[in-house]
């Protein structure tokens, strides 16, 4: 097969795109423009030629996951952009402007940064967090961006700069310390931004010693990437494509298993020959992929595309495992689907697929004490509430505890539910103790020179 070329577009050069001059409009043109210099914005030719729906945009959903649109911004903020740019506003005035923009969009969510970054001899490792008992996250520095931007983003201040790869780290040196020290992880989940943007070369200077440090806790190596969604070829046609699969395929030989955290958002994501040949190709070197999404309005939020995309899922080989609740960051308000809503589109699709689709959790919040999952609304001692239940918690014995808040069909997030029987949901005091030991130690370690 012949080699797919990579062309990738952003607020500078979008204009070129031919599909962006004959579907849009000059208004839809510069309100791209206009977001876009907010929030950050890369796409694809793949994405473009192939994922996009051009007959059916703006409404597309594809377009809608990796095009700025206009009411991701406040109509406020949405002004004065539109306002500096016409009147030409000198580039540092209108990066002050940005940026202040940016603040008011809550870029640091969830205080995650300081309480989940562990630390060896002294030294903080940024490019680590362990949150929860048995599985450790890792930030390799050059993995830090993707093959296209997705709106939703909560990462996205570090694709915009005012956050300068916080979390990243070039040493697998420390990573295998760390993880002599800690027997109980058995599983190191590579995340990002997207860590099949790197080379084959440079996933190996992370991978191979990882193989070769022979760590009897080391079982599953967790790799989570969009790459079947944004750039199919990375496992097909790619120059270092095969020795990529080579690599897994070494994983899998040393007895360690990999697992690919598939993230995809919509069901047309899954349509195209090059992401069934790059599925397959994986599945061929003992690859097992799992699937994971947010849900989010305006491009996935009815029952119908969840059915439709875990059984596509499904019909290639791949597991459904999390259906996720998007973060309050960014543009939260033009995407949040309320609690109560997301459990009953959850629920609609859980009734329309055979039990092999089934295997899929959620939805679920990943709030500060945990992952927690809605079970949805029921009635206890007369009172409407809503059952929820912890999957991963920040202490494990939490997990699968059914608890239960007030019915409330408004609330988005944990923060806005209110504990339907007692004052404090029953984690809540053993969670102050742990935010406060934590923040403790972490004004007595330094951070590791980068
Ligand atoms: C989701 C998540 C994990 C993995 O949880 P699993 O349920 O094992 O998939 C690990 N660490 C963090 C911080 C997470 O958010
Ligand atoms: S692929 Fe993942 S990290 Fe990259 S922009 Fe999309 S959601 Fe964010």
């Amino acid at each position: 097969m012949k080699q797919e070329r990579y062309r990738t577009f952003g607020v500078n050069n979008f204009r070129k795109v031919p599909q962006v001059e004959e579907y849009l409009t000059e208004e839809q043109r510069f309100a791209i423009e206009v977001v876009g210099n907010v929030l950050p914005f890369k796409v694809n030719n793949y994405v473009i030629d192939q994922l996009i729906d051009w007959e059916n945009v703006p409404d597309d959903p594809i377009f809608i996951l990796t095009f700025p649109q206009k009411d991701m911004l406040s109509d406020e903020h949405f002004s004065k952009v539109a306002e500096a740019l016409k009147s030409e506003m000198p580039k540092k005035e209108l990066k002050e402007l940005v940026n202040d923009i940016r603040m008011d969009l809550n870029p640091h969510p969830a205080g995650q940064m300081e309480m989940n970054v562990p630390e060896i001899n002294g030294y903080k490792l940024t490019g680590i967090q362990h949150k929860y008992r048995e599985t450790m996250l890792f930030f390799p520095n050059q993995g830090q961006t993707c093959h296209a931007y997705c709106t939703f983003c909560f990462r996205w201040p570090q694709f915009v700069g005012i956050d300068e790869l916080k979390f990243a780290m070039k040493e697998t040196d420390l990573m295998i310390e760390y993880l002599k020290a800690h027997p109980e992880v058995t599983d190191v989940l590579f995340t990002g931004g997207d860590p099949m943007i790197m080379s084959t070369k440079r996933l190996e200077r992370y991978i191979l010693p990882l193989i070769e440090a022979d760590l009897p806790n080391l079982k599953t190596i967790r790799i989570g990437s969009k790459a079947l969604g944004y750039w199919p070829y990375r496992f097909t046609t790619d120059r270092d494509a095969q020795p990529l699969l080579d690599l897994f395929k070494k994983v899998e030989d040393a007895g360690v298993h990999l697992a690919f955290m598939g993230h995809f958002n919509h069901p047309n994501e899954l349509k195209t020959d090059a992401v069934k040949e790059a599925v397959k190709n994986l599945r061929e070197v003992g690859v097992q992929i799992r699937t994971q999404s947010p849900i989010m309005r305006n491009i996935n939020d009815s029952s119908d595309a969840w059915a439709e995309m875990w059984r596509k899922q499904v019909d290639l080989g791949m597991i459904p495992y999390y259906m996720f609740i998007a973060r309050d960051t960014g543009a939260q308000d033009y995407f949040a689907v309320p609690l109560v809503r997301t459990w009953e589109i959850f629920k609609g699709a859980y009734e329309k697929v055979s039990g092999i689709c089934r295997t899929v959790r959620g939805p679920s919040m990943s709030a500060e004490p945990g992952k927690v999952q809605i079970l949805g609304e029921t009635e206890v001692a007369g009172k409407r509430v809503l059952g929820l239940r912890f999957i991963q918690g920040r202490n494990h014995k939490w997990v699968h505890k059914p608890f239960f808040a007030e019915y409330d069909e408004d609330a988005v997030w944990l923060d806005d539910l209110k504990p339907a029987f007692e004052d404090q949901f029953f984690y809540e005091e053993e969670y102050e103790q742990i935010k406060n030991g934590k923040m403790e130690e972490a004004k007595e370690t330094e951070e590791v020179p980068a």
